[in-house]
């Protein structure tokens, strides 16, 4: 079936009304498709995104979902929408295809698509490769989970352009064509574990970025990790890995403190791994996921170097925020799992004290105490996750709860000395307290400048 007779004259159900249901509503509307959005929401809730779909003229319901849902030809689904939801167990028991946005937006897509997935540094390496194809030239659209839908802007890519998607795993849940140029698994380490059940299908789902792949495609896998050196990757594509040792096989490595790309049996250096802005093991290693995806499509090593060498990561990633009565403080708030506290961590110069804690997402948190040993003075607990930090930690580390971030903020400063570091990286999700990460990185930031514009000489009386 063509494109034009996938979407042209058909009634397309979007179940959920956030920013990618919009987008995809409105590209359907575009190429002559029918759109009904449904969203479970109140109207007031989702003014904003009726606004637009009012302007465009299409057809929504809210504060439910209806029948006439179940009348259309297929179904988009929202990423935050569980499969095992009423709403999708209906859709299913009806017998309609469910896609994910980025599986809508991928029939349109004229350019290569590079897609990233993996649990950890999905959107720090597709900022990073998004960067690299723009220095080179590129006519490069950064989308997908990152936060610009890929709907938004599939139909502008052009032939010889590129997007760079970020797709996450509830994506991928739901593709049937979604075929990447370049498909990449960053890691894999235990997450969403409340949704997938198990780290098992979890994995599986994950691996599906490479399901539609031809033996033309590349994907690209992380050698030094384990997980996602599978055998359960069943793929058509060529397996190529990057890695940061030196190793004699893969498609990047690290030999001597600089960064390489091995291709057609050549090796070319990129880059000194000290030169490196983003810092860190775990940026190395995006460094070389991004270096080896962009010389893959073509892209020459001045164009890969000069970025890496500039580029200084991106908002709520270890982001260094300020420095007040020469204690630092340092914005990890991104840091939703333990995988990524665990890099931090091995980033940040101790002493430190590290603000912890939000929701659960049920992972062990013991790891924390190979790579914080020695380095943590005081770890501050906020939100529901503090008796289980406390339980698992508590003989290791000295251990003390807040009651909010800003009081968490405050008791560091206290008692952190000129030179140490403080570090919000909280290894929880934020929704127990915050809207969502950025929410809850911007009232860490807030707290920082109100010591710096109020507190700073009643800290200076006190050390
Ligand atoms: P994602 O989009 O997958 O959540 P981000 O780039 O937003 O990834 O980074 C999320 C968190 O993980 C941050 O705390 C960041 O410092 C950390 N991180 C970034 N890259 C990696 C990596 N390769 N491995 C582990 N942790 C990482």
């Amino acid at each position: 079936m063509t494109v034009e007779e996938r979407i042209r004259g058909r009634k397309i159900g979007i179940v959920g009304m956030a920013r990618s249901g919009v987008a995809a509503a409105l590209l359907a509307d575009k190429l002559g498709g029918r759109p009904f959005v449904s969203d479970s929401g109140s109207a007031a809730a989702l003014s904003d995104q009726l606004h637009k779909l009012k302007n465009a003229n299409i057809p929504f319901e809210t504060d439910g979902h209806s029948n006439y849902l179940l009348e259309c030809d297929y179904i988009i689904i929202s990423p935050g929408i569980p499969l095992t939801s009423d709403i999708a167990q209906r859709i299913r028991k009806k017998g309609l295809p469910i896609f994910s946005e980025i599986e809508f937006a991928s029939w349109v897509c004229r350019g290569q698509i590079v897609a990233i997935t993996g649990s950890n540094g999905k959107t720090t390496t597709t900022t990073l490769i998004g960067e690299i194809f723009k220095a080179a030239g590129w006519k490069t659209f950064v989308c997908g989970n990152i936060g610009l839908p890929f709907a938004e802007v599939a139909t502008e890519v052009p032939s010889d352009g590129v997007a760079v998607v970020e797709v996450s795993n509830y994506q991928l849940e739901t593709i049937a064509d979604f075929k990447p140029q370049v498909a990449m698994i960053l890691n894999l380490t235990e997450d969403h574990l409340e949704r997938h059940g198990s780290f098992e299908e979890y994995k599986l789902a994950k691996y599906r970025i490479t399901e539609n792949q031809f033996s033309t495609d590349y994907l690209l896998l992380n050698w030094d990790d384990a997980n996602t050196v599978s055998t359960e990757i069943k793929t058509l594509a060529k397996q190529l890995f990057f890695s940061i040792e030196d190793t004699d096989n893969t498609a990047s490595f690290v030999r001597g403190g600089w960064l390489y790309v091995r291709k057609d049996n050549r090796e070319e250096q990129i880059i000194a791994c000290d030169d490196i802005l983003i810092p860190g093991p775990h940026n190395l290693q995006n460094a070389a996921a991004a270096a080896t995806a962009t010389s893959l499509l073509g892209v020459n090593a001045a164009s890969i170097s000069h970025v890496l060498r500039t580029f200084s990561g991106v908002e709520h990633r270890l982001e260094r925020v300020d420095s007040v009565a020469g204690i630092n403080f340092v914005n990890d708030s991104k840091a939703t799992n333990v995988d990524s506290v665990c890099y931090a961590l091995q980033s940040v110069n101790p002493p430190l004290y590290l603000i912890a804690g939000g929701r659960e997402k049920g992972a062990s948190y013991k790891p924390l105490i190979q790579y914080g040993k020695g380095k943590i003075k005081e770890i501050v607990v906020i939100g529901e996750a503090q008796e289980k930090l406390l339980q698992e930690l508590g003989s290791e580390f000295h251990v003390r709860f807040a009651d909010s971030l800003e009081e968490a903020v405050r008791h560091c400063f206290e008692k952190a000395y000129p030179g140490e570091t403080v570090l919000l990286s909280p290894a929880c999700a934020s929704f127990d307290m915050f809207d969502n990460f950025e929410h809850r990185g911007r009232v860490f930031k807030t707290a920082i400048a109100e010591l710096r514009n109020g507190k700073k000489n009643h800290k200076s009386t006190t050390i």
